[in-house]
């Protein structure tokens, strides 16, 4: 359904490539469908090879579409029919190695891209835009001067100087430290925001994703398979591949009992209740690793098979009674040796169940 804020706007998109042996054509893009409202961060998450550079490409204009549509605002910018022009479609873009110009200094980059302005305006912009991102004090440093975190940002002032309708970030943190990801996630996520910035990024890892987007929509084969809050995503996943895909977790085998609930080895749980199922079915569930809880006292034990230490916490790698294994967060406190048996219990809520 499409609100009066909705800025972008892609219907049954479909994109080809010629293929590699040039006797036919590979389709990278499917039947993709995404909306995104003005100002939400919207992001597209999948491994590589889904199709997701293809999709910023053509939202750029940089790449034709073979059938669909991509509207901004209420216009219609690419179909079969249409092609406007790239500069002509107000979207900035930042690319995954930023691509800063290193012969001109932070401001010059910033500048570039308001060649319009008479000289003065134009520094003046640059400089606003410069302070908005904290660098300020960089104006006249060249790029390669800059670490990863400030080259990302200049990249984003730059893209964001001409004052476009929309940005699209193409995995916008994969050039830098694993350890900065998540702190420049955030502060990015703090920029737009406090610019009323509409985005759409992509990106193959879902922490990144969930620590910066509204909504994010995972792909995988050219099309979106769920377009919803990461919340969504991770409560209520809309098929099983996203289920496996988002989070840590295992099905395990349920039979369904009377009044809602479902039986597995580890006890009952309540069902959904919108998703009423008839008594005895076999289902699958999906146990998280936040929904098995370590517990001293509990009787239900569980042998620890595998441990990966993560500050906070530990992964646990659990084997239950029936050979099954299962995953459990547990403070890095209780530090159980391999082989141990070690009482859990279980503390599902939102419980994920497919049955076909
Ligand atoms: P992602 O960004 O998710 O890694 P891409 O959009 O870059 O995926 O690519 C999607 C598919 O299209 C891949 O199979 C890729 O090999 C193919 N592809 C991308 N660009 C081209 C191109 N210019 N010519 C031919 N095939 C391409
Ligand atoms: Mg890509």
């Amino acid at each position: 359904m499409k609100s009066a804020s909705t800025l972008l706007s892609i219907k049954e998109l479909e994109i080809d490539y010629p293929s590699r042996d040039g006797n036919g054509r590979v389709t990278a893009v499917r039947g993709l469908n995404l909306q995104l409202e003005q100002g939400e961060i919207g992001c597209l998450l999948g491994s590589s090879g889904c199709g997701k550079s293809t999709v910023l490409r053509a939202i750029c204009g940089f790449e034709r579409v073979k059938s669909g549509e991509i509207l901004l605002r209420d216009k219609v910018v690419s179909s079969i029919t249409n092609h406007l022009p790239s500069n002509q479609r107000k979207v900035g873009m930042v690319f995954q190695d930023f691509a800063l110009f290193p012969h001109l200094s932070v401001l010059e980059n910033i500048a570039f891209g308001l060649q319009h302005l008479p000289s003065i305006k134009r520094s003046l912009l640059a400089m606003e835009w410069l302070n908005r991102v904290s660098l300020s004090d960089k104006a006249d440093a060249y790029p390669h001067e800059l670490s990863g975190g400030q080259q990302q940002r200049v990249a984003l002032a730059r893209a964001m100087a001409p004052e476009p309708d929309l940005i699209l970030l193409d995995e916008p943190f994969s050039s830098l430290d694993i350890e900065l990801r998540e702190r420049l996630a955030g502060e990015m996520r703090e920029i737009l925001k406090t610019n009323h910035i509409t985005a759409l990024l992509v990106t193959h890892d879902q922490f990144e994703a969930f620590a910066i987007a509204d909504k994010v929509g995972v792909m995988t084969d050219g099309k979106v398979l769920q377009w919803d809050t990461p919340y969504e995503l991770y409560h209520k996943p809309s098929n099983r591949y996203i289920a496996d895909f988002i989070g840590r977790g295992v099905f395990v085998k349920g039979i369904v009992l009377p009044g809602n609930k479902v039986k597995i080895e580890l006890g009952e749980l309540d069902l959904e209740e919108d998703r009423s199922k008839e008594l005895g079915q076999e289902i699958d569930v999906l146990l998280r690793a936040d929904d098995i809880q370590h517990d001293d006292n509990s009787t239900m034990q569980a042998e620890v098979v595998r441990k990966t230490f993560r500050g906070a916490d530990f992964l646990y790698t659990l084997k239950l009674a029936s050979g099954i294994e299962v995953f459990a967060f547990v403070p890095s406190h209780h530090d159980h040796a391999i082989g141990e048996q070690i009482g859990i219990q279980l503390v599902a809520d939102h419980v994920v169940t497919f049955s076909d």
